[in-house]
C-alpha cells in the first residue's frame, strides 16, 4: 500500500459517509493491475489513480465515483487483468459504466474534424447516462496537466494544452466546476505562453505589497461595518487567474496596470437576506460604478453560479470589485454541479441537476438535426465558451438568451406565433430597430399585427 493512499483513506475517513471496504478494494484492484507500469515519467502508475481519486474525493463525490477513479485506466492498460464483466460483478453496475464511459470518452485534437466529432457526442452521450464519467474525466486531465512538463515533448504539451483550454476548462465552466476550470486555464496557459505568464507573475510579485495593502484597507472597512451591523460574514480578497489576467490584457490591449479587478473582495454570508444587507451596507461606504452591478442571486447563471457583484470606487479614486454570496453560492460556485453530487445518490430529483442534464439532451437532439459534424462542433463551442444574456418581457418574466441576441430572437422564444406577427420592438420602453443587441436586463416588448407573415429580411437579422 502507497503513503498517498493512506493519506487518502485517512481524508475519505475524516470525511466520513464512504464504503471504505469497497474502496479498498476497488483500489487493491487497481495496485494489481497496474503493478510494475511506470508513467512517463517514471514513477509508479498507481500514482495517478491515486491523483484522480483524491481530486474526486475534494469534490466530494460518492464512493462508486472514488472506486471508478482508481479504476478508470485498468481496462486499457492492462486487459488481462481487469474487464467490464469482473468490475461490474465486484462493484455493481455503476462503477462498471463508469469505468467504461470513461475508457470510451477519448476526445482527439479538435482539428482532426470528423473524428473529433464523433468522440464528442460520445462525450454527451455518456454525459447524460451519467455526469460522474465527466466528473472523473476532468479529474485525470487535471491531473494529466498538473504532471504535464515532466515526462512530454514540448509540441504534444502545447497539443494537450490546447485541447484542455478548448474542450475541458469550457466544460468544468459549463458545469460550474470554478476550482477545476481554473486550474486548468492556468496550467494550459503556462504552456502555451510561457514567457507571457512569467512577465505577468514577475510584474503582479513587484506590484503585490501595494496591492495587498489597498484591498487589506477596504476588507478591514467592510468587516468592522458589518461587524457593526451585526451581520456576521468572511471577508476576504481574492485574486484573478493569470489566464484571466492574460486573455483581458490581449483582449482589450492593456498592460497590467491598467486592470483594476485583479483583486476582487468576497463576502461570504449566512442568509440570502444577509447579501442584500451587506450590499446596501457597501454602498453607503462606497459609490458603486453605474452598470457595473450584477445580481446573480435573483437571476442565476446557465451553470447554478450565483453572487452579486459590485464595483465601487475607492477613496483614492480606485475601483475595486465585490462578490457577495452565501456559504451554499459558494460552495456552489466552487464546485458546481459536483456540489450537488453526494448528497444525490442517483435518483433523487434536483432540478438544478435536471436543468444540466437538459442542456445536453437539448445539444444531442440539436446535433441529430444539424446532421452536418462541423456545424455541430461549431454549435457546440459555442455553446460551451459563449455567456448568455437575461432579459425581462413587459410582465417581468426573465428569458435567458445567448449573449448577442436581438428583440426577434426573444419574440420567437417567447412563442412561434408572436414571432411571426412582430412589427416592431420597444426595449426599454423606447422603438428599437429589430437588430438591435439586447443587453442584460434589458425590457423588451414586441409589437405585433394580426396577419403578418415573417419577413425574409430577418434570416438576416436572427
Ligand atoms: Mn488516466
Amino acid at each position: 500500500m502507497t503513503v498517498q493512499y493512506e493519506e487518502l483513506y485517512k481524508r475519505l475517513e475524516k470525511l466520513g459517509g464512504y464504503d471504505l471496504e469497497k474502496i479498498n478494494r476497488a483500489y487493491n484492484l487497481a495496485e494489481r493491475c497496474h503493478e510494475g507500469q511506470l508513467r512517463i515519467s517514471g514513477e509508479p502508475y498507481i500514482i495517478h489513480p491515486i491523483a484522480v481519486a483524491k481530486i474526486c474525493a475534494e469534490l466530494q463525490l460518492d464512493t462508486d465515483s472514488i472506486c471508478a477513479a482508481f479504476l478508470h485506466d485498468t481496462i486499457e492498460d492492462c486487459p488481462d487483468k481487469a474487464n467490464l464483466q469482473m468490475i461490474k460483478k465486484e462493484f455493481g453496475s455503476d462503477v462498471a459504466e463508469i469505468v467504461d464511459g470513461v475508457t470510451k470518452l477519448k476526445i482527439p485534437f479538435v482539428t482532426k474534424q470528423d473524428e473529433s466529432i464523433e468522440n464528442l457526442r460520445k462525450m454527451f452521450m455518456a454525459m447524460s447516462s451519467d455526469i460522474r464519467i465527466i466528473l472523473i474525466k476532468l479529474a485525470d486531465r487535471l491531473h494529466n496537466m498538473r504532471t504535464i512538463s515532466s515526462h512530454r515533448s514540448p509540441l504534444r504539451q502545447k497539443e494537450i494544452a490546447e485541447e484542455t483550454l478548448s474542450i475541458y476548462a469550457p466544460l468544468a465552466h459549463r458545469l460550474g466546476i470554478f476550482k477545476i476550470k481554473s486550474e486548468l486555464e492556468d496550467l494550459s496557459i503556462q504552456v502555451l505562453e510561457p514567457e507571457r505568464i512569467a512577465d505577468i507573475k514577475l510584474s503582479l510579485a513587484a506590484e503585490k505589497e501595494e496591492r495587498d495593502s489597498f484591498i487589506n484597507e477596504q476588507i478591514a472597512r467592510i468587516r468592522s461595518a458589518l461587524a457593526e451591523a451585526g451581520v456576521k460574514a468572511e471577508v476576504n480578497g481574492r485574486i484573478k487567474n493569470y489566464y484571466s489576467i492574460f486573455n483581458k490584457m490581449r483582449r482589450q490591449q492593456k498592460e497590467l496596470s491598467e486592470i483594476f479587478d485583479l483583486n476582487a473582495i468576497r463576502i461570504i454570508v449566512n442568509t440570502v437576506r444577509e447579501c442584500y444587507e451587506s450590499l446596501g451596507i457597501i454602498h453607503t461606504l462606497w459609490k458603486p460604478i453605474p452598470g457595473r452591478f450584477k445580481d446573480y442571486i435573483a437571476m442565476p447563471k446557465q451553470n447554478m453560479y450565483q453572487s452579486i457583484h459590485t464595483t465601487l470606487i475607492a477613496d483614492n479614486g480606485m475601483p475595486f470589485e465585490v462578490q457577495i454570496r452565501t456559504w451554499d453560492m459558494h460552495r456552489i460556485a466552487e464546485y458546481g454541479i459536483a456540489a450537488h453530487w453526494r448528497y444525490k445518490e442517483g435518483k433523487s430529483a434536483d432540478a438544478d441537476f435536471d436543468k444540466k442534464v437538459e442542456w445536453l439532451r437539448q445539444m444531442l437532439e440539436w446535433q441529430q438535426e444539424v446532421g452536418d459534424s462541423r456545424e455541430f462542433m461549431e454549435t457546440v463551442k459555442h455553446d460551451l465558451v459563449n455567456d448568455y444574456i437575461y432579459v425581462f418581457s413587459p410582465k417581468g418574466d426573465v428569458y435567458e438568451l445567448p449573449s448577442g441576441s436581438v428583440p426577434l430572437d426573444f419574440a420567437y422564444r417567447v412563442h412561434t406565433q408572436i414571432g411571426h406577427q412582430t412589427v416592431g420592438a420597444k426595449v426599454n420602453h423606447r422603438l428599437v430597430p429589430l437588430d438591435t443587441e439586447l443587453q442584460n436586463g434589458d425590457i423588451v416588448e414586441i409589437l405585433t399585427a394580426k396577419g403578418r407573415g415573417p419577413s425574409r429580411d430577418w434570416l438576416k437579422i436572427a
